[in-house]
């Protein structure tokens, strides 16, 4: 009896639910179809030409530089309108879309690729790293020599989250003098 009872409210339950998201689905069709302020970089029917040039900007939120390169649309973008670009390129903002020229950018929050990083390796291992591939750190070296019980608190911190240099051989000195 009790087992039925909670069967049919279970029942009653998912009825309720399914309303619920065909509502949802509703408002966001509807929403869909109005012209709304994310669109704002989109020209209506604009489409990507086959020679577009795309712009993009990466601003690496560490260290305040930004890196911007320009390389041509792949080709299977080419007569692309907004919405397809914007979901192949859907870690991007798309601030301007011409035919001829894209203009994106993101925020990633590394040091750009001019710095040297000492940080700690997910085993546990001093390294000095560098942003080779714009999102992600390389390892270039491991002090073995060194461990994080080396370092003080506060240290042990900044390096955790990754201390910026110049120069590798600037990360050494400070390395040298803790
Ligand atoms: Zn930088």
């Amino acid at each position: 009896m009790e087992n039925r009872r909670s069967g049919r409210r279970g029942i009653a339950l998912a009825a309720a639910l399914l309303l619920a998201v065909l509502a949802l689905r509703e408002t966001n069709a509807g929403s869909g179809n109005a012209p709304g302020p994310a669109l704002d970089a989109a020209g209506d029917g604009v489409r990507a030409s086959e020679s577009c040039q795309v712009i993009q900007t990466m601003g690496f939120t560490r260290c305040g530089h930004s890196v911007t390169r320009r390389v041509r649309i792949p080709q299977e973008l080419a007569g692309a309108d907004f919405r397809e670009v914007q979901a192949h390129y859907s870690v991007w903002r798309i601030g301007k879309f011409a035919a001829d020229q894209i203009e994106m950018d993101r925020e990633i929050p590394l040091f750009c690729p001019a710095h040297r990083v000492l940080s700690v390796s997910e085993a546990g291992e001093i390294v000095l790293t560098w942003n080779a591939y714009g999102d992600g750190m390389a390892v270039e070296k491991t002090y073995e020599d060194r461990s994080v019980g080396d370092f003080t608190p506060e240290e042990q911190e900044k390096l955790l989250s990754g201390m910026g240099f110049d120069t590798r051989e600037d990360a050494e000195a400070w390395l040298q003098a803790h």
